[in-house]
């Protein structure tokens, strides 16, 4: 299976293993749900979804979902055609429509019809079915980019807990930084999604540079934050530390038109607001 939100199967397998230690507790149980996202009252939750998988591990909502298998289908395969497919099937459960109605009342034919005309921008109304009683319209809002099976920002937290935003915020009053480490903060916490690989950094702070030289500052960057902060890092498989992970999630963007894109982090959203918080 292919990652999503930012999650792999290893990260899928360690809450599986979880849930098997009993870690969900007793209301982790799909008896007497019906699905969060069409609200189906005859037909009831046969699966659970996640949105997140990160550490502590959360087992309800917003990181868990009761659904039912047509809406659990259509939601991940919101990646694999045009994205007006998914667009139409939300207008559908909107007009009260429920996850097993939808290609029951459009055909293939259909479907394809109406999604190209939201492709050209075409006003598409769907009849409403039904009133919905559902108001947790938390599947409005999920990502539409592909890269987002893959990215570390689409991860609703970090992997793990990082330190918090005063911890964060008293640590970088207490360290004297040079206005190079303030820039490379600042030009990180601005990035678009928070993600940016060293070589942005370099061109973005230290006007050129290698991505080598901007790894070497900001790693002895978040060595200071992360032992004054007395954070346990990540570490590589030869057992060295990972000094940035304090600061940072680092994930490899796939090629574009077989180019290699360059490694990338993105600032955990706690340092992000306490740099966004005027701590730098
Ligand atoms: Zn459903």
């Amino acid at each position: 299976m292919l990652s999503y939100n930012g999650y792999d199967s290893r990260w899928r397998n360690r809450i599986l293993r979880a849930y098997h230690r009993g870690e969900a507790g007793p209301d982790f149980t799909l008896v007497g749900k019906v699905c969060a996202l069409c609200g189906d009252p005859d037909r009831k939750a046969t699966e659970w979804h996640s949105e997140d998988y990160s550490e502590p591990f959360l087992f309800e909502p917003p990181a868990t979902y009761p659904m039912c298998s047509s809406c659990h289908g259509r939601l991940h395969k919101r990646f694999d055609q045009p994205v007006e497919h998914w667009q139409l099937f939300r207008l559908h459960v909107l007009g009260g429509g429920y996850g097993r109605e939808f290609t029951k009342l459009y055909s293939k034919g259909e479907r394809d019809r109406l999604a190209a005309g939201l492709a050209t921008g075409e006003q598409i109304a769907l009849p409403t079915i039904r009133p919905r009683l559902s108001t947790d319209d938390w599947w409005l809002d999920l990502s539409l980019d592909p890269e987002s099976r893959e990215a570390a920002w689409a991860r609703p937290r970090p992997l793990r807990p990082r330190p918090d935003t005063g911890a964060f915020s008293r640590t970088i009053g207490a360290l004297n930084l040079s206005d190079q480490d303030r820039r490379i903060l600042r030009a990180h916490a601005a990035a678009s999604r928070r993600s940016l690989g060293m070589q942005a950094i370099a061109l973005a702070v230290l006007g050129g540079g290698t991505a080598q030289t901007a790894n070497l500052i900001y790693g002895k960057l978040a060595k200071k934050l992360c032992q004054h902060l007395q954070w346990i890092p990540d570490r590589r498989e030869d057992g060295s530390e990972i000094w940035m992970s304090v600061v940072a999630e680092g994930w490899q963007p796939s090629p574009i038109e077989g180019k290699r894109r360059d490694y990338e982090w993105v600032m955990v959203p706690s340092l992000a607001a306490a740099v966004e918080g005027g701590a730098v």
